[in-house]
């Protein structure tokens, strides 16, 4: 009879299973150890990450507003304001993010900027992926490129001081977004992706960001959060990606930008982190939130509020912010070398701010600046 088989097929199923785990190992102890090390230095209490990897394109959108050209010298004039702040910033920032040209330039004083970063303790990451490209017969959703020669690029990177990189894939919420192919597509780049980073001694920072663009309600971003972080986790390990070696970099969970309701930094925590808690297994070392248009002081004030939720959060939450934390220090420099200080202080102070965010311990004084209210939403963004 039939039921005579099942001892037979459940013990085969067991043994293939048995076999898969251990067949073909991927990483050894010493490269899953040296990830891992990477991942839980850039994510130390207390610290998120500067990310300053804005394409020549983007940087060009933010020196436009400060009416400063465009030009190789003043995008790295910017960025050895950052990068030459005072030392006591490594206390805040744990990692930074660089784009290739910067890569590659030096400070005022001759330095490369890697080495400027190493030498205050910080990790160096690197931008690798080569931007979106159009899924056909979708609503203008898209997949992101940059897998061609990806392990020789990283390869190339880490021999260059890098220790992290970042990718990052964009997902929209509409009535018909996003679509399953391209939950799955951009599941599956972002595991492919990690998987050949942790190849080269790279930890990868996955990011699925989910624009904000759009009318719906908190409640739509979560289950949609959901869904997307399901199929990202699904696919990591389908690609037997090394979890303890890896950092997330999600969208907080909030109503559309154009939503008519509007939600407290409690209601985006509690939407955030009971999102998270359903995703993301705790073997991921660190979540560190892109701030995707919110403000400078909105992107502090929810990531101090979701710190301080009152459920088990077995991951260190902090930021990854690009805007949030250079607005600010744009607008106090407006491309003039005598306002070199007062930039610095601007970014330190943000950087300082997100730190205690990142513990749950900023305590807003109510008093925020002009610069660090203003919106820095754009409709579509591309980085
Ligand atoms: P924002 O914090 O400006 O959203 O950008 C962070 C980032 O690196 C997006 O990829």
């Amino acid at each position: 009879g039939r039921r005579n088989h099942l001892p037979l097929v459940l013990s085969s199923l067991f043994h293939i299973t048995l076999k898969m785990t251990h067949q073909f190992p991927s990483l050894s102890p010493e490269q899953k150890k040296e990830l891992s090390d990477i991942a839980q230095r850039i994510v130390a209490p207390g610290k998120g990450i500067l990310a300053a990897d804005e394409s020549t394109g983007t940087m060009g959108k933010r020196l436009q507003k400060i009416n400063v050209e465009n030009t190789e010298e003043n995008r790295r004039c910017f960025r050895e304001i950052l990068f030459s702040s005072n030392p006591s910033i490594a206390n805040s920032i744990g990692g930074v993010i660089f784009f290739h040209e910067t890569l590659y330039q030096k400070s005022d004083s001759g330095k490369l900027f890697p080495k400027v970063i190493k030498d205050k303790g910080i990790v160096v990451g690197i931008k690798v992926d080569k931007g979106t490209a159009g899924l056909n017969g979708t609503d203008g959703e898209t997949t992101t490129q940059g897998l061609d020669g990806l392990s020789e690029r990283c390869a190339q990177y880490k021999k260059d001081g890098c220790d992290f990189a970042k990718w990052r894939c964009v997902l929209k919420i509409s009535d018909s977004c996003p679509s399953a192919v391209s939950i799955a597509e951009n599941a599956n780049v972002l595991a492919r992706y990690a998987s050949i980073c942790q190849q080269n001694g790279l930890v990868p920072i996955v990011e699925p960001e989910i624009l904000p663009d759009g009318d719906h309600d908190l409640q739509r971003c979560q289950y949609v959060t959901e869904k997307v972080l399901a199929a990202v986790y699904k696919a990591l390990n389908d690609h037997h990606v090394y979890l303890e070696g890896t950092l997330l970099k999600p969208n907080m969970v909030t109503a559309g930008h154009s939503c008519t309701t509007k939600y407290t930094p409690q209601q985006v925590a509690m939407a955030t982190v009971t999102a998270l808690r359903r995703t993301v297994p705790a073997a991921v070392p660190g979540i560190c939130f892109l701030s995707g248009g919110q403000s400078e002081e909105e992107a502090s004030l929810n990531l101090n509020a979701i710190n301080q939720v009152p459920l088990l959060r077995p991951w260190k939450l902090t930021f990854s912010y690009g805007r949030a934390l250079q607005a600010s220090a744009l607008a106090a420099w407006q491309g003039k070398a005598a306002n070199k200080a007062a930039s610095q202080e601007a970014f330190c102070n943000r950087a300082k701010i997100n730190g205690l965010a990142a513990k749950g311990e900023y305590k807003s004084t109510g008093s925020a600046d002009q610069a660090s209210m203003q919106s820095l939403y754009t409709a579509s963004y591309v980085y």
